[in-house]
């Protein structure tokens, strides 16, 4: 283990509230986009002149065609059981980052200008004026919510502070005050297919390159194969699988898999992105461009399936939506899930015998996994409730001699969000990220403490990006995260591989 941070907050487990700190995360925003971002999707470049009445108006129409978030901003009956659920407000312990206070920022202005109370006697139900302060708060703290839905597990009403971030990101959008980072990763997803702007010839050298590294590793040829018309199976993955730690190992765990199988399958250039942050910014429309893009290539290359691959909100958008978004899927195999996870593959054809396994390639890792918030609380796996909990947890306890589980109030439904989601993976919210990490941290803490664990396995790429960056704060090692597929790689035996008995697993650190 690293050394960690003494500055990073520490609190105190089981998860309690944390001392009052009024107004401490109020300067703190992501970069506003520049014209050209908000542009390439529609938006005004700038935040316009009559923002004030655009902003209204639409809200109202936002009311209007969005029930569930009228009925949200209308129900809240101010009961407190969300209060401390949110790892923004336990790590930072600004009021303003408790759900219940997070959505009224904007259920303030929409009882001014919806409701006959706020519009008479404002000041009896704390009902308040758009103001240009009221705007700048929105942006921050609506930049300060990962959308992750915990607090709405503890809501009685089953409100969701997730749709009302979103309508006030959307919102934002339209008035021309975007968010830098979001907006300029779905224009790069129009132009060229993935959120990093990876071209297909790059991208080609890449798998050609992890292609070697397989060979080099096992003696055996697997491939990796990109814009192959014909093949069976469009596998659509996070583009951090191309190129990150630990994302790239947990790609030449699902093509070992697919090898393994016998199944003919591709990746795209065209829809080399699974990520969608049209969700984060609350755009229906963006949400839909980015999904007809992997319907065309599901349609261009002529294959049967589509599987995902590990990526939290993605899977949340294909399970939940790319059907509405997409659909209709009627060109595919119907006799398989449309779309699948790439967990639920692996674990059929673990079912199915027709995988090999050296667990003990795995022994140097002592195992814990997070449930990532929309694969947890946002979708399912497999046929039976609950598979989006249990198919992970399988597929390591397959490959792997020792796992042990977080805290009870902190994994499955009630899992904690890793303090980078929602669009808030970037740079300029690194000192949000650390602090909303801190309950999933203490968690680990408690579960190295109570058993030595080494390391914590995701299903996403935002995850492991954010875990990667944040552990070394909290005494962790950088490669202390890793893919649920890269342990799948460490200890699958591919037909005719050489073995070596002492072949390390790549990343893996001898236990003290
Ligand atoms: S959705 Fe998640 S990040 Fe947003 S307020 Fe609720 S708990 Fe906090
Ligand atoms: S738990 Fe639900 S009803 Fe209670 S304060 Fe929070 S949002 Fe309002």
């Amino acid at each position: 283990m690293a050394d960690g941070d003494n500055n990073v907050p520490h609190p105190a487990f089981p998860l309690e509230v944390p001392e009052f700190k009024c107004g401490a995360m109020a300067d703190l925003s992501p970069f506003v986009a520049a014209p050209e971002h908000n542009e390439a999707l529609g938006f005004p470049g700038e935040l316009v002149d009559d923002w004030k009445e655009k902003a209204i108006a639409y809200m109202g129409e936002l009311a209007k065609k969005n029930r569930a978030f009228q009925v949200y901003l209308d129900i809240c009956v101010k009961c407190g059981a969300c209060t401390d659920k949110c790892h923004y407000f336990l790590g930072t312990g600004d009021p303003k980052n408790m759900p219940v206070a997070r959505q009224d920022l904007l259920r303030s202005v929409y009882r001014r200008y919806y409701t006959f109370a706020g519009k008479y006697f404002p000041w009896l139900v704390g009902a308040r004026d758009l103001t240009e302060e009221v705007l700048h708060e929105w942006y921050s703290y609506y930049h300060q919510c990962s959308e992750c839905r915990r607090c709405s597990v503890f809501c009685p009403y089953g409100i969701d502070t997730a749709e009302i971030t979103m309508a006030a990101r959307d919102i934002l959008d339209h008035i021309g005050y975007g968010m830098k980072y979001s907006n300029e990763i779905i224009g790069k997803v129009h132009k060229v297919g993935n959120n990093l702007g990876l071209p297909a010839k790059a991208l080609a050298a890449t798998l050609e390159d992890l292609e070697e590294d397989i060979e080099d590793e096992t003696g055996v040829s697997v491939r990796i194969p990109l814009d192959e018309k014909g093949a069976d199976i469009l596998l659509v993955t996070p583009s951090a699988d191309f190129f990150a730690e630990p994302h790239i190992d947990g790609l030449l765990g699902y093509a070992k898999v697919f090898h393994e199988a016998g199944v003919s399958w591709t990746i795209s250039s065209y829809a080399s992105e699974a990520a969608n942050f049209g969700m984060f910014i609350g755009s229906y429309e963006q949400m839909r461009e980015v999904s007809l893009r992997i319907r065309k290539a599901a349609q261009d290359l002529g294959v049967k399936r589509i599987i995902f691959g590990e990526c939290g909100h993605a899977w949340r958008v294909a399970y939940s939506f790319l059907n509405t978004l997409a659909g209709p899927f009627d060109f595919l195999d119907q006799n398989y899930p449309i779309p699948q996870h790439i967990l639920e593959f692996t674990w059929d054809e673990i079912q199915k015998g027709t995988l090999k396994f050296d667990k003990s390639k795995n022994d140097a890792y002592k195992m814990t996994y997070h449930d990532s918030c929309n694969v947890a609380r946002a979708s399912r796996m497999g046929d039976e409730p609950g598979g989006q909990f249990e198919i992970p947890r399988n597929v390591i306890k397959a490959v792997c001699n020792y796992y042990y589980e977080m805290p009870e109030e902190t994994t499955r439904e009630a899992t904690l969000c890793c303090g980078g989601g929602g669009g808030l993976l970037t740079d300029d919210l690194m000192d949000l990220r650390i602090k909303g990490a801190s309950p999933r941290m203490t968690a680990l803490q408690q579960v190295t403490e109570d058993h030595g664990v080494t390391h914590m396995a995701a299903i996403c790429a935002i995850c492991k990006t954010q875990f990667s960056k944040v552990m070394p704060k909290y005494g962790y090692d950088m490669d202390s995260i890793v893919s649920v597929h890269q342990l799948v790689s460490n200890a699958i035996i591919l037909t005719g591989q050489e073995t070596e008995q002492d072949d390390a697993p790549k990343g893996a650190k001898a236990e003290e």
